[in-house]
């Protein structure tokens, strides 16, 4: 591994931390970017990685960007994550979990974990054995805030596509708008059901085809394929699967008005968020929209570690401020010139004190 501090996703980091442990075969990176709001918080990803260097950038990319995304929501926590570079067959241990455990624990509440790809509630719950500095939970009952993220994430990103519809087509429902909705898991499954209620068109797609012909039976809307998806003629393309979706290819195939989903990183690179403006494609910068799911962990984190409240409400009171964010981004960016992911970017740098 070259030294971190020479690789271009290094940003002025705060920690930067190799946990090794023989015993169990451990190999992790923790990040924490900023804990100017709060201690670090974000997931942990389980990720086999081809090479050293990739699990370093993602472990650098992934901590910046929950800072900003924390920063933009409000809530009182810096920017961390970890990755477990697993083996090839991915082999996972409860000596595995509980070493990196350890590794949270040790670092005192500087990073306070929690589920990402590859990582599961069962997993953290064992982690949650050697350390308190983990969120995501479950909870009891349907009135706590915390439990499974992505119902959360899916209401942030339905009133995320309204204020969108709202400042592009100047429409106040989504009562006959178009969406294209990429990806029908546990994220977009939620959106386009939130959407079709109020009388949205869907047009769904998944790699899993079964699973968006199924969900396009239950709502009325039709199944297209996955390769089809982001060049559908709509007024909303929902990107819920994978990030990096607008590169420039991807970027000349939009036939839309409006992108507006959960996808992580849907930007592949910087640059790509000017693209999509020169286009006159308005852009919901993802970390904003999507920022429902962390609402409700850390508030489930801070319920249990601080005493604050964490009744639904709470959650849903702070959700519903999602489509503000977004407005303020857009018309900061109307003002200026400056595209949607460029002024958000900005405005949580200022957040974190950058
Ligand atoms: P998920 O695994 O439940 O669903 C993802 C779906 O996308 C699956 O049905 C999968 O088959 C499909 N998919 C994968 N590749 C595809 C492709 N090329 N084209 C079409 N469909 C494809 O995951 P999720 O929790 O719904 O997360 C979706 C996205 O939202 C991810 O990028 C995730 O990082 C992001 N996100 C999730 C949350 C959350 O609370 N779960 C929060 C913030 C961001």
């Amino acid at each position: 591994m070259t030294a971190f501090w020479t690789e271009p996703d290094f940003d002025d980091h705060e920690l930067v931390q190799l946990v090794r442990d023989h015993e169990s075969g451990l190999t992790a990176i923790i990040a924490v970017h900023s804990s100017h709001l709060g201690p670090g918080a974000g997931g942990t990803r389980f990720w086999h990685y081809a090479e050293p260097k990739d699990a370093m950038r993602d472990a650098l990319r992934l901590s910046r960007g929950m800072s900003y995304k924390n920063a933009m929501a409000g809530l009182p926590m810096g920017g961390g994550k970890a990755v477990i570079l697993a083996d090839a067959d991915k082999t996972k241990s409860d000596g595995l979990l509980d070493a990196f455990g350890d590794a949270v624990d040790a670092l005192g509440g500087k990073y306070v974990t929690a589920e990402d790809v590859g990582i599961s509630e069962a997993d953290m719950v064992r982690v949650s054995q050697r350390t308190a500095h983990v969120s995501g939970l479950p909870v009891d009952g349907e009135d706590a805030a915390g439990g499974d993220p992505g119902p959360f994430t899916a209401m942030g990103i339905y009133h995320g596509i309204k204020a969108a519809v709202q400042h592009k087509l100047k429409r106040d429902t989504l009562e006959g708008v178009h969406i294209a909705l990429q990806g029908a898991g546990s994220v977009g499954s939620g959106v386009a059901r939130l959407a079709a209620k109020e009388g949205a068109r869907m047009t769904i797609a998944d790699i899993d085809a079964g699973r968006a012909e199924q969900l396009a039976e239950e709502l009325g809307g039709e199944a297209v394929s996955a390769d089809a998806v982001q060049g559908i003629a709509c007024d909303v393309f929902s990107p819920n699967a994978l990030g990096a979706i607008l590169d420039d290819e991807g970027i000349a195939r939009l036939d839309c008005a409006i992108v507006a989903g959960g996808a992580n990183n849907q930007l592949a690179r910087a640059h790509h968020g000017e693209q999509v403006a020169a286009r006159g494609i308005l852009y919901a910068p993802d970390y904003v929209i999507n920022a429902g799911g962390i609402i409700s962990v850390t508030l489930e984190y801070l319920c249990r570690t601080k005493g604050n409240p964490c009744d639904i409400n709470e959650v849903r009171k702070r959700i519903a401020q999602i489509p503000g964010r977004l407005e303020q981004i857009w018309q900061e960016s109307d003002r200026t010139g400056v595209s949607p992911d460029q002024v958000s970017d900005r405005m949580a740098q200022k957040l974190i004190g950058r």
